[in-house]
């Protein structure tokens, strides 16, 4: 029998003769789509200054030039003149798939009436929801449950089908058996669980391999759970897995050439994920001055998702309050030590219908940034995290055309980043409030 991939050649081979066979022509090539922006003033967070009375030349989905004086004469205009404009904005740690869970409740709810079709419909709409906030890129980190389905917002996305971020997504993450809910059930249900199960070196492995195979771009563990405050005032925890399997899950994936997110929130989490070798430390909120100067050292990226824990932390109680402060304290101390820190929120942990993305921003600047470090993190910093650089996180030529506008200045007020008047994309406009030419 033919292999269909030979079938397909053979057909597109034919086809092709048989064009040239009656003398059509190629299509020309459709004329690059040409935009002129006007910025009254445009947030360059890679030089951490602001330019005033600047033109971005858009061509297709790509920044052609960013210069100062008047717009071209041979391309439409968008006056943004009496606006902020930065780069679109990045979101290193959401989950599409979720719509809020401070309690038990609200997850296991989630995960046994909803099925995955209606979260992914869920999915799209949230998707829809970070765009208009300003996010133009988000790193999915992981389905809850949800199997790959965020692999097909993604592609459902990036075909144009539906508007949303760019996106980065993990899939279906990792604890070993009876680590991750659900749990407490009868032992005669079959139920759900939030994450894949694995266990031992091999199983590692096979699930890296077989989560890259569907599509996941990270690879996300859950490196603790059952987290404590002991005497020392130092948060502690339960590690997941024993040392070998991290470590088998965190060479098989950077062998893979993906990158590896550690969930850990106390310090025995934190440590065990540093020995493995992760590059990103999602939560963090027991990190400890030591570990502090090892992940400056290693370079690992701290993303504290602040925003989620101030949302869950009344509803669970407990630790859970005290948690704030630490990660307060924590945030403070690493900042001096050099710790890089990427902007995530964790939105889908809480409601993404209630809490805007941008509040995270206040919390940074609350906890001692200054509003353009605030901005850094979201933008420069976050591509970096994601490989990003040479396309994303910057206004400048070569980079894809994703922008965002306010009225106001955030370097003087960070809350304005909640109040986004504009959203391009990839040189398309999905929201306008600006100039009200109205978006798709
Ligand atoms: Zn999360």
């Amino acid at each position: 029998m033919l292999p269909t991939r030979a079938l397909f050649l053979l057909l597109s081979v034919s086809l092709a003769l048989s064009a040239t066979a009656y003398g059509q022509a190629q299509p020309a090539k459709a004329a690059p789509r040409r935009i002129a922006i006007r910025a009254g003033h445009l947030v360059d967070p890679k030089g951490a200054r602001t330019l005033d009375n600047v033109v971005i030349e858009v061509e297709d989905d790509r920044i052609a030039a960013v210069t100062r004086g008047s717009a071209p004469s041979d391309r439409e205009v968008i006056d943004l003149s009496q606006f902020t404009v930065l780069p679109g904005l990045i979101d290193l740690h959401t989950h599409v798939l979720l719509n809020g869970d401070i309690t038990e409740e609200d997850y296991d709810h989630q995960l046994l009436k909803d099925s995955i079709p209606y979260r992914a419909i869920l999915a799209g709409r949230n998707a829809r929801i970070a765009l208009d906030h300003g996010f133009t890129t988000i790193r999915d980190l992981e389905t809850e449950g949800a199997m790959y389905a965020d692999v097909d917002v993604k592609t459902a996305i990036a075909r144009g089908e539906i508007p949303g971020p760019r996106m980065q997504v993990a899939t279906r993450a990792m604890t070993p058996t009876g680590m991750y809910p659900l749990l407490g059930y009868s032992w005669e249900l079959k139920v759900p669980t939030g994450v894949q199960y694995v266990d031992g070196v091999d199983g590692a492995r096979k699930a890296v391999r077989e989560q890259v195979m569907y599509g996941a771009d990270w690879i996300k563990y859950y490196s603790d759970r059952s987290y404590r405050f002991e005497a020392d005032g130092v948060l502690h925890s339960m590690v997941n897995f024993t040392e070998e399997e991290a470590q088998a899950i965190v060479n098989e994936a950077h062998r893979l050439g993906k990158k590896v997110a550690a969930h850990a929130i106390g310090s025995d989490g934190i440590a065990a994920a540093l020995r493995a070798g992760v590059d990103t430390i999602e939560h963090g909120v027991g990190l400890t001055e030591p570990l502090m100067e090892e992940m400056a050292k290693k370079g690992t990226t701290w993303v504290p998702t602040v925003m989620v824990l101030a949302y869950v932390a009344p509803g669970r109680g407990g630790n859970w309050t005290r948690m704030i402060e630490l990660e307060k304290s924590a945030f403070t101390k690493a900042r001096k030590r050099g710790v890089k820190v990427g902007f995530g929120t964790d939105a889908g942990g809480s409601d993404w219908k209630e809490l805007g993305q941008a509040r995270e921003f206040q919390y940074y600047t609350d906890y001692g940034m200054s509003p353009m470090e605030a901005i850094q993190s979201a933008t420069v910093r976050a591509a970096e995290v994601l490989g990003w650089e040479d396309r994303a996180g910057a206004v400048e030529a070569g980079k894809w055309a994703d922008l965002v506008a306010v009225a106001g200045d955030p370097l003087k007020d960070i809350r304005e980043l909640a109040r986004v008047k504009f959203v391009m994309k990839g040189g398309v406009v999905y929201k306008d409030e600006a100039t009200r030419r109205g978006g798709p």
